[in-house]
C-alpha cells in the first residue's frame, strides 16, 4: 500500500505541532510533575535524534527499550523516526528467556533500560549483544551511556533527515502471541500517521482534550490509542508511570481528564475500589474501553453508576488500535458492539475460503486500509498468512447487524469442537457472564471421548455472591444450544490476564486441559 498523499512522516507529527501551537503544553509527567510544552517536547525529540545519529544509529536501525512509562518513550517515538531507525519496545513483564528471543530477533543496536530492569538486562545481555548500552535515571549498567547526560548535551536543531517514505518501518511490536513465538509486527510512518487522521475525525478529538496514559508503552495500546492523535490535534497527556486503581482515579480527577482508556480488568478494578462510589468524572466526555471483550453487564453497571459515555473501541497491534468508532448516543443504545469501522478503512466478514458471509452471520474479520502494517519482522511465512492482496486477517470473529455495527465473536481459533459443532468460546462466556453471581468466566476445552472435545467453563464469582455449578448449567441451557453448554464449571479465585486484560487462556489449559 503506498501514501500517494503528501508523505507525512512520524517526526513530521511533532515539528508540524511544536510550529502550529509551541507553548500549549502536550505532556505532563505525573512522576516529576514536569510539564512540557510542544516546542520542548520537539527539542527533546531532535536532541536524542542528534545524540543517537553521532553514535552511529542510522536508518533501519533498531533501538530498543525496557523501561517503565516515561518521557524517553516519547522522545524516541519522535526522535527514531527522524533519523528513520525504529523504536522496538520490550515488554519488561515477559521473563528474560521470552525477552532474549525478541532481543535476538530485533537485532537492536542500542537498548535503553530504566532503574529498574537492571538485572533483567544483565541477564539478557548473556544471550544478545548489544552495541550501545544507555541508562535512564542513573540505572547502574557497568560501561552504559547515561541518556540524560547525552540528550542534554546534543544540539536540538532538527537532524538533517535520511529520504523516507510512508512505507519505511517506524516502530516494531512483538504480539503478545497466544500460541507460538512472539511476532514483530512492523509498523510503517504510514500507520501511525493514519491512525492519527482516522481517530482524529472519527473520535472527534479536540485540542482541549486531556487523556491520561497508565497502561505500559510497549504496548501500542498506550502509544498509539491516544499519545500520537492528541499530540496530532494539539491536546494534552497526562503520564503516569503505572497503573494503580486509586492512584488513577484521583488523578482523573485532578488533571481533568475528558477522554479515559482502560482495559475491562481496569474498569472493573475501578468499581470495586472503595473511592469509585464518590468519584467525580464531571470532566470525562468519555471512557473508552478496548484489547479485550468488555460484558454488556460491565458497561450496563457502569452506566448505572456513573451515568456518561462508555465506549468499546476494538483495535490490534497490527492494524492500530483505533479500528472502529460510534457516537455517543449509538454507545448507550448499541451496548455490546464496537461500532462501525473507523472513516478510512474498509473491512468485511468471511467465510474460511474468504467469501463473505451473509450480514448477520459470524466469520472472520478481515481490514484494508491504511493503517495496515507492514507484515512481521523476519517472518515472511506468518506475514503472507495473516496479509493476503493487502487485506489483514484479524484472526477475530465478528458480525454485522441490520444496522451496520460490528460485534466482536472471539478469537477465529478460541473454539472447541463438540461432537463435530463449533462453540464459540465467547458466545458461552458472555451468556455466563449474564448470570448475577458471576464476575468473570472463561471456557477452554477438555478431550473426551465421546464428543472430541467438552467445554470446561472456569468462572470468578463477585465479591460476596455465590453460585452452584447446577445453577449455572441450568442457567446456561436455558439460553443456549445443548451442544454449546459446558461439561463442568470449576470455581476459582481469579483469572489469570495479560497486562490487556485477556484471559490467558493458555495458562488455564496448562492448570484444567486435562
Ligand atoms: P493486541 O494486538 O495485543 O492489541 O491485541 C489485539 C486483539 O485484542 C484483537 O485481535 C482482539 O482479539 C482483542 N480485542 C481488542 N479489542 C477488543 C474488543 N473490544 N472486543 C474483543 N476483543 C478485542
Amino acid at each position: 500500500m503506498t501514501n500517494d498523499l503528501y508523505p507525512t512522516l512520524v517526526g513530521d507529527l511533532l515539528s508540524k505541532r511544536a510550529e502550529l501551537t509551541p507553548e500549549r503544553v502536550g505532556l505532563l509527567d505525573t512522576e516529576t510533575g514536569v510539564a512540557y510544552t510542544y516546542r520542548e517536547l520537539n527539542a527533546r525529540a531532535n536532541r536524542l535524534a542528534n545524540w543517537l545519529r553521532g553514535l552511529g544509529v542510522a536508518k533501519g536501525d533498531r533501538v530498543a527499550i525496557l523501561a517503565q512509562n516515561s518521557i524517553v518513550y516519547v522522545d524516541l517515538l519522535y526522535g527514531l523516526a527522524r533519523l528513520g531507525a525504529i523504536l522496538a519496545p520490550l515488554n519488561w513483564r515477559l521473563t528474560a528467556r521470552e525477552l532474549s528471543y525478541i532481543a535476538a530477533d530485533t537485532q537492536a543496536k542500542a537498548i535503553i533500560c530504566g532503574p529498574e530492569y537492571v538485572e533483567l538486562l544483565a541477564d539478557l545481555c548473556r544471550e544478545v549483544e548489544f552495541p550501545i548500552v544507555i541508562g535512564i535515571e542513573g540505572a547502574p549498567i557497568a560501561g552504559a551511556l547515561s541518556y540524560e547526560e547525552g540528550v542534554a548535551a546534543a544540539d536540538e536543531a532538527e537532524p538533517e533527515c535520511p529520504s523516507l517514505t510512508g512505507e519505511d518501518i517506524c516502530c516494531i511490536l512483538y504480539t503478545s502471541g497466544t500460541t507460538g513465538r512472539p511476532k514483530g509486527a512492523m509498523l510503517p510512518h504510514r500507520q501511525i500517521v493514519w491512525n492519527c487522521i482516522n481517530t482524529a475525525i472519527s473520535w472527534g478529538l479536540r485540542a482541549d482534550d486531556v487523556s491520561p496514559i497508565m497502561t505500559p508503552m510497549f504496548h501500542a495500546g498506550g502509544l498509539f490509542v491516544f499519545l500520537t492523535p492528541l499530540f496530532y490535534v494539539g491536546g494534552k497527556i497526562v503520564l503516569a508511570r503505572g497503573f494503580d486503581s486509586e492512584g488513577s482515579l484521583a488523578l482523573i480527577q485532578r488533571e481533568g481528564c475528558t477522554i479515559v482508556l482502560g482495559v475491562p480488568t481496569l474498569f472493573q478494578m475501578w468499581m470495586n475500589s472503595p473511592s469509585f462510589a464518590a468519584a467525580d468524572f464531571s470532566s470525562v466526555r468519555a471512557f473508552l474501553s478496548g484489547g479485550a471483550p468488555c460484558p454488556p453487564s460491565l458497561i450496563r453497571a457502569w452506566r448505572a453508576a456513573k451515568g456518561g459515555v462508555l465506549r468499546q473501541g476494538y483495535g490490534l497491534t497490527e492494524v492500530g488500535v483505533n479500528c472502529f468508532t460510534m457516537t455517543d448516543e449509538e454507545s448507550a443504545r448499541v451496548v455490546g458492539s464496537v461500532g462501525k469501522p473507523i472513516f478510512h478503512s474498509r473491512m468485511r466478514i468471511v467465510d474460511g475460503d474468504g467469501r463473505d458471509v451473509a450480514r448477520g452471520a459470524t466469520g472472520e474479520l478481515i481490514i484494508w486500509g491504511p493503517h495496515v502494517c507492514a507484515g512481521y519482522w523476519r517472518n515472511p511465512e506468518a506475514t503472507a498468512k495473516s496479509l493476503r492482496d493487502g487485506w489483514f486477517y484479524t484472526g477475530d470473529m465478528a458480525r454485522q447487524d441490520a444496522e451496520g455495527f460490528y460485534y466482536l465473536a472471539g478469537r477465529y481459533k478460541d473454539m472447541i469442537i463438540s461432537g463435530g459443532e463449533n462453540v464459540y468460546a465467547a458466545e458461552v462466556e458472555t451468556v455466563f457472564l449474564e448470570h448475577p453471581a458471576v464476575g468473570e468466566a472463561a471456557l477452554i476445552g477438555q478431550p473426551d471421548e465421546k464428543w472430541g472435545e467438552v467445554g470446561l467453563m472456569v468462572v470468578v464469582t463477585h465479591p460476596g455472591r455465590t453460585a452452584t455449578e447446577e445453577e449455572l448449567l441450568a442457567f446456561c441451557r436455558e439460553r443456549l444450544a445443548r451442544y454449546k453448554v459446558p461439561k463442568r464449571v470449576i470455581f476459582a479465585d481469579s483469572l489469570p490476564y495479560s497486562p490487556y486484560g485477556k484471559v490467558m487462556k493458555s495458562e488455564l489449559r496448562e492448570k484444567y486441559g486435562s
